[in-house]
């Protein structure tokens, strides 16, 4: 058994790596890798993606280990549960991180079951016990609570953490390479990537934005669903929507946050005409800040939210939205 913490790469479609590797590399070192006395390690799983482990070491890797294979294209699960699970059993690692996304939702669930490991979903902070086992917090309870939970001395421990909970910070290293081939046979492909159609969007990706502007039932109609769209983009934010306003065709559903839609912990969260169902707040209720424009004062989204703006938002967003343009593009 190793001493090292390996933090497998997040890739976008574009091929690149996702701030929330960053993010989790650094916190991994903050936080577990001195404690320990291990080694901060990548692991890169993918079709042509060799080039991009000194971006890793940029965030302090030392080590950075490589599959490189033409099955991992398109992000396929069976061929990242295959390689990680082989790597895992060859190398050992304590523990095993990566970013809660959609692809690490689907197949370190697997690659869990295949080593018998611990497993941790979507923490928000990291931590060691004094005998050094990995001790995480995450919500729980639609986000009513903040639930610590460690593992038992069994290695290795795995867990996924939420984008945008930790600083990025550069550590640069020259990471020793170690190029992995993993004999992939006919049982350990099950699925096959057909197409992927990207859609075209300039908007930043909602779980990944620094800023969330989401918009309720309050809204109307679709038409109107353009207030949320002119605040996001004064405030380069990505724009979000409850399940109600989704359910009423106001916006599609890529866009809903909340116990079934996406989660998001942006710095800065703005509701507009939402009430703040305990199903939307537990997508977004660890945003570091929450401001709420209803024009209920009973409204339950005040009580959770940093500032309220009581009002009828069709005569406060074309203002607001005017103001934050001068301030933030001008
Ligand atoms: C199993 C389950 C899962 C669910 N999952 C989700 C989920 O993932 N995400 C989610 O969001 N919901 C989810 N819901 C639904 C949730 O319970 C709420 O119904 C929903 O969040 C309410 O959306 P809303 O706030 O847009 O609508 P409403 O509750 O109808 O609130 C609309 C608000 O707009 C305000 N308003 C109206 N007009 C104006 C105006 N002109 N100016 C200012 N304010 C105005 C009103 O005062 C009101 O507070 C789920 C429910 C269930 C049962």
């Amino acid at each position: 058994m190793s001493n090292e913490v390996w933090v497998v790469a997040d890739l976008k479609l574009d091929g690149s790596i996702r701030k929330v590797t960053f993010e989790a590399l650094s916190e991994a070192r903050r936080k577990l890798v001195g404690k320990i006395g291990g080694n901060l390690c990548g692991v890169l799983l993918g079709s042509g993606v060799s080039n991009l482990a000194p971006e890793l070491g940029k965030y302090g890797a030392e080590k950075v280990y490589v599959v490189d294979n033409e099955l991992l294209k398109d992000s396929n699960p069976d061929g990242y549960t295959k390689a990680l699970a082989d790597l895992i059993k060859k190398y050992e690692p304590y523990i095993v991180i990566a970013g809660n996304t959609n692809l690490a939702e689907d197949y370190l669930p697997r690659v869990a079951g295949r080593v018998q490991a611990g497993l941790t979903m979507d923490s928000i902070d990291l931590d060691l016990t004094d005998d050094n086992r990995l001790k995480i917090q995450r919500y729980s309870h639609s986000s009513k609570v903040i639930s610590t939970q460690e593992f038992l001395d069994h290695k290795p421990m795995m867990t996924t953490v939420r984008p945008n909970s930790f600083k990025p910070e550069e550590d640069q290293k020259d990471p020793e390479i170690v190029n992995e081939s993993v004999d992939f046979n006919s049982e350990d492909i099950w699925t096959n990537v057909v197409e992927i159609k990207a859609k075209k969007s300039d908007l930043p990706p909602l779980t990944e934005a620094d800023r969330v502007v989401s918009g309720g039932r309050g809204l109307g109609s679709e038409e109107n669903f353009k207030y949320i769209y002119e605040l996001a983009e004064a405030f380069d934010a990505a724009p979000g929507a409850t399940r109600a306003a989704v359910d009423a065709g106001y916006c599609p559903y890529d866009m809903q946050v909340g116990q079934t839609g996406k989660a998001v912990s942006p710095n800065l969260y703005v509701a507009v005409a939402i009430s703040g169902a305990i199903q939307h707040f537990s997508g977004m209720g660890s945003s570091k800040v929450i401001v709420a424009i209803n024009k209920d004062p009973d409204a339950p989204i005040f009580k959770k939210c940093d500032y309220g703006i009581c009002g009828d938002l069709f005569e406060l967003l074309p203002p607001l939205t005017d103001e934050v343009k001068k301030l933030l593009q001008d």
